[in-house]
Parts: C-alpha cells; sequence; structure tokens
C-alpha cells in the first residue's frame, strides 16, 4: 500500500510539527508565503505494510483572513489528488468557525477517507482531550479519530497505522 496524507486545519494548530515528527526530520516550511508550500511533497514514511507521502497543502499557511471564499480554490487542486485527509484541531482550543468552515470544505473530496487528528494533547488535561475528541467527532462521519502529539511524539505510530490502513 501506498498513498497520499494532507494535514488541513487553521494556523497554529501543529500541522507542520506533526508533519516533522512523521517524516522524521525538519522538512516542513513554516513560512508565511504560500508559494512556498504549494503542492510540496514533505516527506515519505515507510511501515513495514505500506508507504505514506506526506503533502503540504496550499493555503494552509494563509493568513485567516484568506480563508474565507479563497480557501478552497487553494486547497482542492492538493486535497483532489490525496487518497486520506487529516484534518488537525488542537486539543486546547474549543473547535471554532475557522475549524467548521475548513470541515465543511472536505465534503468537495468525497473519494478521499477523513481522519480527525486531534493535536496537541499535551497540552490539555485527559478529559479535555476526551471532550476535544467528543466534539470533533460530531462534525462528521470520520474513518477514524486519532488523538496525538506532535511535539511529544505521543500517538504517532498510531497516525501512521491508521493512515496506512485506509489506504
Ligand atoms: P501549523 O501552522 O498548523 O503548521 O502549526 P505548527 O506546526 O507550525 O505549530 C504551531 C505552534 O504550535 C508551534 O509553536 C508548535 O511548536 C506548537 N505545537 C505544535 N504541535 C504541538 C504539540 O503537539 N504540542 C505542543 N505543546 N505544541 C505544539
Ligand atoms: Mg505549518
Amino acid at each position: 500500500r501506498a498513498g497520499f496524507v494532507s494535514f488541513v486545519g487553521r494556523p497554529n494548530v501543529g500541522k507542520s510539527t506533526l508533519t516533522n515528527a512523521l517524516v522524521g526530520q525538519k522538512v516542513a516550511i513554516t513560512s508565511s508565503k504560500p508559494q512556498t508550500t504549494r503542492r510540496a511533497i514533505r516527506g515519505i514514511v515507510h511501515r513495514s505494510n505500506g508507504q505514506v507521502i506526506v503533502v503540504d497543502t496550499p493555503g494552509v499557511h494563509r493568513p485567516r483572513t484568506l480563508l474565507g471564499e479563497r480557501l478552497n480554490d487553494l486547497v482542492q487542486s492538493t486535497l483532489g489528488d490525496v487518497d486520506v485527509i487529516g484534518f488537525c484541531v488542537p486539543a486546547n482550543e474549543p473547535i471554532g468557525p475557522g475549524d467548521r468552515f475548513i470541515n465543511d470544505t472536505l465534503d468537495q473530496y468525497p473519494r478521499a477517507k477523513k481522519v480527525a487528528i486531534v493535536t496537541k494533547i499535551d497540552r490539555a488535561g485527559k478529559e479535555k482531550v476526551a471532550e476535544q475528541l467528543l466534539a470533533v467527532s460530531r462534525l462528521r462521519e470520520w474513518d477514524a479519530i486519532i488523538p496525538t502529539s506532535g511535539t511529544e511524539g505521543l500517538q504517532l505510530e498510531d497516525l501512521l497505522d491508521e493512515v496506512v490502513s485506509l489506504l
């Protein structure tokens, strides 16, 4: 099995950190210039049962003001091609309009498997994490919901296993 995964979510939810943690080296660019991140392959993770190719989404580094009407156009070229979309929300912030907007855009990719990733679980207590998992579960019918911490390296194996199993 081999396939593409792309992480989407508001700025600062931990997408680049997660990418770096998964591919095991600092490859994701944290620049605010959208051109630098357009359709870039960030790394390939080799697993015993498959390979996961992590692709950056154009638009995810853009200022919040551009997330409105233009996000669809910006992400479509990449998300239309990936096998798994990882929708990231941090454990330590309530789900808001920005998250809901991005979640709604995922309807445009019926072919892609969709995994909700609750990031930064090291920043929230167990109860808070559980609450966030429940809250995110209400957004749509996900193929999987995984709590992670990119900085602490928590449950990255589970995330990879889940992604490979969905390819
Ligand atoms: P992006 O904009 O979604 O790519 O977010 P980044 O990966 O650049 O992370 C934004 C900020 O959150 C940075 O200061 C990261 O160090 C921090 N961060 C990311 N992941 C985690 C995590 O799992 N735990 C904690 N405590 N901080 C994190
Ligand atoms: Mg980033």
